[in-house]
């Protein structure tokens, strides 16, 4: 691995990922479950006191939001499209990372690029 990568290089590269920001699909924040269920109907086989027999198993989504936790049940077409916003949301994730790593190498190797921030342009703080 290059130790210290062009700056032509890492602006070029972020630039890319951030152009494939602008254009993600749906993303979605979540973890998909497996797991059987317990229904309504008394006496059910489902309620059995010795050998239980949940229905299912089937799929459910949870989410987290404002420290709140949602679980819904999934039907199959929900299924596909919880796992590809999933998956989605995974890749743009790594897309963040990327940046920020490209952002941190910037930092380190190319400051002296880096366009001087408006109290150094008006020249009110001298170059430490
Ligand atoms: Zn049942």
């Amino acid at each position: 691995m290059n130790d210290k990568p062009s700056y032509k290089k890492l602006i070029t590269k972020r630039q890319k990922l951030i152009e494939q920001l602008g254009k993600f699909p749906p993303v979605l924040r979540g973890s998909l479950r497996l797991h059987g269920n317990i229904c309504g109907t008394p006496h059910c086989r489902c309620k059995d006191p010795k050998k239980p027999k949940l229905h299912g198993p089937y799929h459910y989504l949870s989410h987290r939001y404002d420290n709140k936790t949602q679980t819904i049940f999934l039907t199959k077409k929900k299924l596909h499209h919880a796992q590809v916003w999933i998956e989605n949301y995974k890749r743009l994730i790594k897309t963040i990372y990327e940046i920020s790593e490209i952002n941190f190498k910037l930092l380190r190797y190319h400051h002296d690029k880096l366009e001087p921030s408006d109290e150094e342009k008006s020249g009110r703080k001298k170059q430490i």
